[in-house]
């Protein structure tokens, strides 16, 4: 069963060729016979079941919603009412949500049916999902390799069927480059176009919630529905949310498009994803759109920028987790502050640790001026540089990641060469600005590459359209 987009799905379901019991038990199939690749942590069977029941019969009635039937599943990351949710770590152990985070409420609202819960990297920090407390996702293409990360879970879970869509989380490239990893699509919208509200706090000032998708149709829609402002979220924006699926009609629309040059320059970046951009840079001017190399002089700092800034904001955010009000609490302590030390040396993982203990140095007083200000310094001359860039022309193209899916174990003993795997992606997080994933053919050994688009702010409905621009190019 591939994911087919929500038109003619509803075409199916409306005429009652299909219903969405049979899908939600086909879905509910595929997730048990590829229980190996270790995409969720939780299932809600009989209560998926009986939510389809449920909007089977208002589809007979005729009092369906929007995203009547849709089957999607949720980060670990995202709260959903009664249901467990620990951001894939120990400390959250036996937590379970109070509330419904907004994105998700709205997709129920619109008739969705949540599937289930899905691992990632902890408190989404990582490109592998190798941080899990529950283990390592495996790719569908290759189960000796990395499905990406932190929302591995969820790019996997889309990839080999077992939903329509995921809602994921986007902080550092979360969303993008597992995407890229396994094939599909995967959207960052614009910082602040998503309510935050329900989400598990990263780098609050990076994070997004992000889509996953085969098709830019369904994506289209499933934003137009989680967009938008939000009294639980006072630092969401009240722009108009548009009617995203608009910018999918065919146009002959030609646009001007920047390329970076050090991704077609940098040894960094794998032969076949430096060929699959030349590729589409060549036909993109065939086709008369103005395609032109631009050098992002600020490129080197972009890396060490995100992970001074992030890692501070998450030592702040992660401060909540003490084994007071929730979650893991060490049984063997004999004082307060050694319950605060126990609980989260045992709750926190390693990678966990180490960006509490970063983003701690560069808060401390005397380095805060060194590397926390300097950081914001550096990220708004980013931003200011982004954004020229993004007058003068619609988009900037480059790949989403340098390498293709790696090994399992391949970087997990270097924390930098994993850093490194996040080359491309941050930069959209540091200026704010919407970016998406789109596959773009495989490699020599078959796995999957990713273009990636970026956009100026609240441009979503540029990068849908331009994203079928370059997939009809192929
Ligand atoms: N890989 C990046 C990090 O570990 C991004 C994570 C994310 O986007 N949540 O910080």
């Amino acid at each position: 069963m591939s994911s087919t987009n929500l038109t003619s799905l509803h075409h199916y379901l409306y005429n009652g060729t299909q219903s969405c019991t049979d899908r939600v038990t086909r879905f509910l199939q595929n997730i048990e016979s590829k229980k190996h690749l270790n995409a969720f942590l939780s299932v809600f069977n009989t209560e998926a079941l009986d939510r389809a029941r449920l909007i089977d019969k208002k589809i007979e009635q005729g009092t369906a919603g929007k995203l009547a039937g849709l089957v999607v599943g949720i980060k670990d990351v995202l709260a959903y009412e009664n249901h467990p949710l620990q951001a894939s770590s120990k400390i959250l152990n036996g937590f379970t949500s109070k509330f419904t985070a907004t994105a998700v409420q709205r997709l129920l609202t619109e008739d969705a049916i949540i599937i289930g819960r899905q691992n990632c990297d902890e408190f989404a920090m990582g490109s592998s999902n190798e941080n899990s407390a529950f283990g390592a996702v495996l790719n569908d293409i290759d189960n000796t390799r990395v499905s990406g990360g932190s929302s591995g879970g969820s790019a996997v879970a889309v990839m080999a069927d077992m939903c329509d869509v995921s809602l994921g989380s986007d902080t550092g490239g979360s969303v993008r480059q597992p995407a890229a990893f396994c094939g599909i699509y995967g959207l960052k919208p614009t910082y602040s176009r998503i309510s935050r509200h329900g989400l598990i706090a990263y780098g609050s000032s990076f994070d997004c919630i992000g889509i996953f998708s085969k098709s830019l149709e369904t994506m289209a829609r499933v934003l137009e529905v989680i967009a938008g402002a939000d009294e639980f979220d006072s630092t969401v924006s009240r722009q108009a949310v548009p009617h995203f699926e608009e910018a999918l009609h065919p146009s002959s629309k030609k646009f001007s498009v920047a390329y970076l040059k050090d991704a077609l320059e940098s040894t960094a970046v794998q032969p076949e994803i430096k060929e699959a951009l030349q590729v589409k840079i060549d036909r993109l001017k065939a086709a008369g759109h103005t395609v032109e190399a631009v050098d992002f002089a600020l490129s080197e700092y972009i890396l060490p920028t995100y992970y001074i800034l992030a890692t501070a904001e998450a030592s702040s955010n992660l401060s909540r987790y003490d084994g007071v009000r929730f979650g893991h609490r060490s049984p063997n302590t004999t004082d307060l502050q050694s319950m605060y030390k126990k609980t989260r040396a045992e709750g926190f993982g390693s990678e966990v640790q180490r960006r509490i203990l970063l983003g701690t140095f560069v808060l401390s007083a005397s380095y805060y001026d060194a590397y926390y200000t300097q950081a914001q310094k550096v990220r708004r001359l980013i931003r200011e540089q982004t954004k020229r860039i993004l007058t003068q022309y619609d988009f900037i193209l480059s790949p989403t990641t340098p390498t293709t899916a790696f090994k399992i174990g391949e970087h997990t003993n270097n924390p930098v060469e994993m850093y490194l795997a996040d080359l491309f992606s941050v930069h959209a997080n540091v200026a704010g600005v919407p970016a998406i994933s789109v596959p773009c053919g495989k490699d020599n050994q078959g796995l999957p590459i990713g273009l990636q688009i970026t956009a100026n702010d609240f441009d979503e409905a540029g990068l849908f359209q331009f994203s079928k621009v370059i997939q009809t190019l192929a």
